[in-house]
């Protein structure tokens, strides 16, 4: 298992993000907010973010703000955490899905831990607290050599797995995932999400 990483720079009730966007259809059911947690020490050859693997303070945000800022957009239906690696800030996510979940909103989030790792006495501080308020988790990390490059697939890569724990987004399965979104963040940094095969992207 991993080692925790240093993040004494995140004061309590706060997220360190890479990025927000609202009304992205490509990271789950319908249209949602994308929250990318900064930090990541995997290095996945092929990794969408590499700017997120630092754990460093990138947007250091209040819990409460952030929660604001994604229910001002009434098009945002849920809410995905990427990254990044979300367990590693797992009890102010879980902060966060319960604000959102009370004011209607689902909560999906993918890893790069598998769902036993997350679920065994190793797993990251909290996790089982977030665990506890998704709808729907996609783990595993990217695995450049199992990569599925296909419009069709809701995982990038074999190894991952997509676990519906709430029984309601069953038939809800059917994201957008042979579109690709670019989003420009306010400091100019560019994240690419969603299927890269049709516009032939590099990740990097
Ligand atoms: S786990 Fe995800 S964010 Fe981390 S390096 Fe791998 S693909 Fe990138």
């Amino acid at each position: 298992m991993l080692q925790p990483p240093v993040q004494d720079f995140i004061p309590p009730g706060h997220l360190n993000i890479m990025g927000l966007v609202h009304e992205s259809a490509v990271n789950g059911p319908g249209r949602r907010a994308v929250v990318w947690v900064q930090g990541c020490q995997r290095e996945c050859g092929g990794c969408f973010n590499p700017q997120s693997w630092d754990f460093v303070p990138n947007q250091i945000v209040a819990v409460e703000s952030l929660a604001a800022a994604i229910l001002a957009n009434p098009r945002n239906e849920g809410v995905t955490f990427s990254g990044g690696e979300p367990f590693w800030q797992a009890k102010a996510l879980a902060e966060l899905a319960r604000l959102l979940k009370a004011k209607g909103l689902n909560v999906m989030s993918f890893t790069g831990f598998t769902l036993a790792e997350l679920r065994s006495p190793a797993a990251p501080p909290h996790s089982q607290e977030l665990l506890a308020e998704l709808d729907i988790l996609i783990d595993g990390p990217y695995v450049q050599s199992l990569a599925i490059n296909s419009p069709d697939s809701l995982v990038s890569s074999r190894n991952q797995r997509v676990h519906v724990f709430n029984p309601a987004f069953s038939n809800r399965l059917d994201w957008a995932s042979d579109q690709a979104e670019i989003h420009i963040l306010k400091d100019g940094t560019r994240i690419v999400t969603g299927f890269l095969g049709t516009l032939n992207l590099s990740p990097n």
